[in-house]
């Protein structure tokens, strides 16, 4: 017979976004330290309105990780709290969409057990905030941090593995939903160009809000229906072509001043821009 009082071991969990970073941490992880592995739970926070790129992406993981990764929020999707909140849509000041389908549900999942959460923010910077739980049964463990993996380690790790960046790298920045509001306006233009029905989609979104006399912008300051323009995608391409060679020469300069030894290291990093 079990003893009631006995304490229950400390859970190891670790969260994908469909993001490179976190995403090599698992693998990391996997490979470096199959004693936590054994141990690990992996999920994903599930929204409703992930990208199909990122969906596949998961699916692909888990292969590679031989364990399943946990869902989470299988019903309480982004629609069912959008209803909640009375049709407002979330904006970058308004965020109840990370509280409600990423925050929560992970607490939920944690519940009041110890547990220690692995987080890939990497050596090279430490100035990034990852979600930190104020939950005094949660705290965090950075292993790239502790172990001085930069930028371009999380490449060689993913590359190595054959589990690759997610297909969705080639347009756009970042994980996350398809309308996310912190996306450029150039990603916007890819996801018009890759994915029309989630553009239509969110454009419903704004023309619901109209219909009912509020006006909202996914993107600042700009309707969806003009974004889509020929003329208006030109004008976002051609911004683009420009600021990705200003940052490239600003990225060149600044390796040369800190006398970079490693001819590669300029070349991979200028060229993944
Ligand atoms: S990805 Fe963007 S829209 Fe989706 S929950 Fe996060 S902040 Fe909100």
């Amino acid at each position: 017979m079990s003893d009631l009082t006995e304490k229950k071991p400390v859970r190891h969990l670790l969260g994908l976004s469909g993001g490179k970073d976190s995403s090599a941490l698992a693998i990391y992880i996997r490979d470096k330290y199959p004693e936590i592995h054994e141990k690990m739970e992996y999920f994903f926070s599930d929204t409703g309105a992930e990208l199909p790129e990122t969906l596949d992406f998961i699916n692909e993981l888990e292969k590679y990780l031989r364990k399943p990764i946990i869902r989470l929020n299988p019903v309480k999707d982004f629609k069912f709290y959008l209803k909640l909140n009375g049709n407002i849509l979330p904006t970058a000041k308004m965020r109840w969409c990370t509280n409600n389908l990423k925050i929560k549900p992970f607490e939920e999942f944690v519940g009041n057990d110890d547990a220690i959460t692995y987080v890939g923010i990497r050596a090279d910077e430490p100035q990034r905030q990852g979600y930190i739980s104020t939950k005094p049964n949660i705290s965090a463990r950075y292993p790239f941090i502790e172990d001085g993996k930069d930028i371009n380690d999380i490449r060689n790790i993913l590359r190595d593995s054959g589990v690759d960046l997610p297909a969705y790298y080639e347009w756009r920045s970042r994980s996350g939903c398809y309308f996310c509001f912190f996306q450029r306006k150039e990603e916007w233009v890819g996801l018009y160009e890759r994915h029309p029905d989630l553009y239509e989609e969110a454009m419903s979104y704004e023309d619901f809000h109209k219909a009912h006399g509020r006006s909202h912008t996914w993107s600042d300051g700009e309707r969806l229906e003009h974004l889509k323009l020929p003329e208006r995608i030109a004008e976002i391409k051609e911004a683009t072509r420009l600021r990705k060679i200003q940052e490239t020469s600003k990225l060149k300069k600044n390796l040369m001043e800190r006398n970079c030894e490693s001819a590669d290291e300029l070349g991979c990093l200028a060229c993944h821009l």
